[in-house]
């Protein structure tokens, strides 16, 4: 017998290259008039282009978004835009730059269209995050889910193989966890087959030829399903181990979520057998923990902890703070089965 709660997102999305073509007509749909431009110092060259496409109705450019969404950050970008007038946030670039209009949303609450261009998926969440003093605090509100978000897949196709491959990752481990949510229901669990399937089908042709239209639309897609997934339902022990693993040693988000991930699922394996049966055959794969290190080797994705700058003697510290506060997750989360996890995780075994 199936019991859920399903509770339908509310943001409008628009699929499709050559999306950002619509950006002046969709920042109107919003009721405003005056949009602020925000991205990454390095991805400056999309947000004027963002800028362009918005013809008068292009109040300014913040270019200083930065991972982790330092709060000075936030406040510096929300007094431009108070000074300039703005009325609604386009932002531009990864999970970093969507974070930084979901800062400032949280305290204007002004619409974010969001216009993505890796495959993290914040466009789609409630989720935020702000460090302030070092530390990193997350929470969900609706004021900061994106109202629009437009896809354009031409504006993935500068994305390096070296981050498309972990990213595309990132995106899976969303999937993944969705499967086995404490709250799953039957609508995200089609999403996230489906998003595994896409991004597995499409992730080792991205990274062999970075400039194909056609794989960066199917990768782009199931990031989006993925996105919707992390945004619907809670995650498990794979995102909090990154969460502990990104937060106090510093490591890279999707390489961390990239390493970690087949062990996560190895885990769980027992557990969650109608889970790792769907993610499985998404995968392609007789055995998803198995199917899922498979696909990051063939796409040259990072394997190994020790390759992305964790210390080995910091193992007993993360182990130690991913097992002190309870957490859903479908198997029991005890500190010795953990350590062991993260060992693998370390050294890149196969699970
Ligand atoms: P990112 O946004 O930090 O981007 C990584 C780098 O790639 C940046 O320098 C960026 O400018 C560049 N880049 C992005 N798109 C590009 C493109 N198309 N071409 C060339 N360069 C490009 O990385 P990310 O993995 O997208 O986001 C990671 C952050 O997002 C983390 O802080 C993570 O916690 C957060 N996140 C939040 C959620 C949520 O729901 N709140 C979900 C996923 C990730």
């Amino acid at each position: 017998m199936r019991n859920f709660v399903y509770d339908h997102p509310a943001t409008r999305v628009i699929f499709g290259v050559g999306a950002l073509d619509r950006l002046q007509e969709e920042v109107k749909r919003l009721g405003a008039r005056r949009a602020i431009v925000l991205s990454t110092p390095e991805q400056r060259a999309d947000a004027e282009e963002a800028m362009r496409r918005l013809g008068d109705m292009a109040a300014g450019l913040f270019t200083e978004a930065v991972m982790h969404v330092p709060i000075e950050t936030a406040r510096a970008a929300r007094d431009m835009a108070r000074e300039l007038g703005a009325d609604c946030y386009v932002a531009v670039g990864g999970g970093s730059t969507t974070g930084l209009g979901k800062a400032i949303a949280l305290e204007t609450g002004m619409p974010i269209l969001a216009v993505p261009t890796t495959y993290a998926g914040s466009e789609m969440t409630p989720i935020y995050g702000i460090t302030e003093g070092g530390l990193k605090k997350t929470g969900r509100d609706r004021r900061v889910l994106p109202r629009t978000v437009l896809y354009d897949p031409t504006l993935t196709v500068s994305l390096p193989a070296h981050i498309s491959g972990p990213s595309g990752m990132n995106a899976i481990a969303h999937c993944v966890e969705g499967l086995y949510a404490e709250d799953a229901n039957p609508i995200m669990t089609l999403l996230a087959a489906e998003g595994v399937r896409a991004l597995t089908r499409s992730l080792p042709i991205v990274v062999r030829e970075p400039g194909n239209l056609e794989a960066r639309s199917d990768a782009l897609y199931g990031a989006w399903l993925a996105g919707s997934v992390l945004g619907a339902v809670g995650m498990a022990i794979h995102h909090k181990l990154c969460h502990v693993l990104g937060g106090t040693f510093n490591l890279p988000h999707a390489d961390t979520h990239t390493v970690v991930l087949p062990h996560a699922v190895a885990f769980n394996r027992e557990a969650a057998p109608e889970a790792m049966r769907i993610a499985a055959e998404a995968l392609g794969a007789k055995d998803a923990a198995r199917g899922i290190y498979d696909l990051i080797k063939r796409i040259g994705a990072p394997i190994a902890l020790k390759d992305i700058g964790m210390p080995e003697d910091g193992l007993d510290r993360a182990a130690k703070l991913a097992t002190e506060n309870p957490y859903y997750n479908p198997r029991k989360v005890e500190y010795g089965e953990v350590r062991e996890l993260l060992e693998n995780a370390y050294r890149g075994t196969r699970p």
